[in-house]
């Protein structure tokens, strides 16, 4: 076995996360965190695994929730940020929510006192030569050297430093008998898809009203450290309206080269698109709608939209200070940087986003990165897996495998190859339609922890090299 060390880089939910995973494989790690030393915008404590605003780690419901999945999954793997999640949790109705200061406590003791791990503070700004192997999990707030050094080493349209966010929706609530699938002018993309957008129509008095909501509704403020500035080419649809109520007409929502196929004779006044996002067609991007309307509103607001008034989203807009890596174009599929493999990237950085599926990504490349170290052969978790799917979404499940649109996203169903929904209970009795959506979902549940529980039987059984 070799005798390097890996080099962990960031001290929040993903490095201590996949430190503990590789030490408890039998690794040694260096985990290097740069607070006290030098802080972040929004840390405040030295202390490891801190969180930075909310205390949840949202839903635990595993039969009806993803991120409920996704905790089930963590915990049948040892992780030990769900362990300590669970020994400090806090009542929170059907979430986890935990005591903020007793959960980094107890992060933080659990990683100094493992025999195989060493904590160094202070910040990384380069990577050494005689580093062998690297997780870099610094997080939405990487500092800005070691965010210059990760720039060099990815290429300049690599890497962001906001996220902005348009909505996506679960295309089986986008009702196809409003909307249409067209590309404007018909006009054929590489793959020979003529109509490769989803089309939905609104009538001048539609629009006006859509404008009036859009303006009046309350907008999330940026914190000082999130001074935006903005980018012409993703505008919040709300800053475009601000500039005239008919530039989103112009732009993002203009009418031009679509027919409606239920009403020909009808031009529509203006038409939002949306693009499929990933590969399993079971999720579509609002085109041009990033927005800072508060979430609740931007549900209310986007159902006045023909043809989304029953749409589920699996993500809402934003733009808010987020580094992350164009990971689809520049991760392998063992989360290593194809320039230079020893380096992997954990957490946020990689385009997952919230505390647990920073941690998941954490969990798979601490134990990645030990399997390397020993020579042992590594198999992702299957595709059908929470883990195996948020793995699959920033290596290159992506829609776009060029990753030119990829955005960060939390863990959601639609990331998960879809299921046919049962159509009758156990006790033979027809479904309604929120009964299946949910008998639906615990299918799916179901589906992943046996594929877990398989896969985790046959990685134990991986021959050493
Ligand atoms: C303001 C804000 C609010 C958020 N609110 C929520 C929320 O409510 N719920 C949620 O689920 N998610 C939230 N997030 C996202 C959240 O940050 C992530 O989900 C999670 O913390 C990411 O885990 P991570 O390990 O990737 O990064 P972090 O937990 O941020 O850990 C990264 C660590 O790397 C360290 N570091 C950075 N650069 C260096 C360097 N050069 N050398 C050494 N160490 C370095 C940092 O000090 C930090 O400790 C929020 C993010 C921000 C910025």
């Amino acid at each position: 076995m070799s005798q390097d060390p890996i080099h962990i880089i960031g001290g929040g939910l993903a490095g201590c996360e996949a430190a503990w995973q590789a030490a408890e494989s039998g690794a040694r790690v260096v985990l290097h965190e740069m607070r006290p030393e030098r802080r972040t915008d929004a840390h405040q404590t030295d202390r490891l695994a801190e969180l930075v605003c909310s205390n949840s780690f949202r839903s635990d419901d595993a039969d009806s929730n993803a991120v409920g999945l996704l905790h089930a999954e963590m915990r049948r793997l040892c992780s030990l940020i769900m362990a300590c999640a669970d020994d400090c949790q806090t009542p929170a109705g059907g979430a986890l929510a935990v005591d903020r200061e007793g959960f980094a406590e107890a992060v933080t003791q659990r990683i100094e006192s493992h025999p195989l791990i060493l904590v160094e503070r202070g910040e990384v700004t380069a990577i050494p030569a005689q580093w062998r192997q690297v997780i870099v999990a610094t997080g939405p707030l990487t500092s800005p050297a070691l965010a210059q050094t990760v720039l060099g080493l990815t290429g300049e349209d690599m890497l962001s430093f906001f996220d902005a966010i348009a909505p996506i929706v679960h295309a089986d609530t986008i009702d196809m008998s409003v909307a249409w699938k067209q590309s404007r002018y018909d006009k054929e993309g590489p793959g020979g898809e003529a109509a490769a957008y989803i089309n939905c129509p609104l009538n001048e008095a539609q629009y006006q009203a859509f404008i009036d909501a859009l303006l009046a509704g309350p907008k999330s403020e940026f914190k000082d450290w999130e001074n935006v500035p903005y980018f012409d080419g993703c505008l919040p649809l709300e800053v475009m309206a601000e500039r005239g109520r008919e530039t989103p007409r112009h732009g993002p929502m203009k009418p031009v080269g679509l027919t409606n196929p239920h009403r020909p004779n009808d031009k529509p006044y203006a038409v939002v698109q949306l693009r499929q996002d990933n590969a399993l067609g079971t999720l579509w991007n609002m085109v041009g709608f990033q927005t800072k309307l508060k979430h609740g509103v931007q549900t209310e607001v986007f159902r006045t939209i023909p043809g989304l008034e029953k749409a589920v989203f699996a993500r809402l807009g934003g733009l808010h200070r987020n580094t992350f890596i164009n990971s689809p174009r520049v991760l392998d599929t063992r989360l290593r940087l194809k320039a230079d493999p020893r380096l992997r990237f954990a957490g946020q950085i990689t385009g997952v986003e919230g505390y647990v599926e920073s941690a998941a990504i954490g969990l798979i490349a601490g134990r990645m990165a030990a399997a390397e170290t020993a020579g042992r052969p590594f198999q992702p978790p299957p595709a059908t897996t929470a883990l195996g799917a948020l793995i699959g979404h920033i290596t290159g499940g992506h829609l776009d495998a060029g990753g030119r649109s990829f955005q960060p996203m939390n863990i959601n169903y639609g990331l998960l190859p879809p299921m046919e929904a049962p159509r009758r209970g156990a006790d033979g009795a027809r479904y309604g339609r929120g009964e299946r959506g949910r008998a639906k979902k615990k299918a799916m549940s179901q589906r992943a922890l046996a594929d877990l529980e398989a896969w985790r039987a046959a990685s134990a059984l991986e021959p050493a090299l």
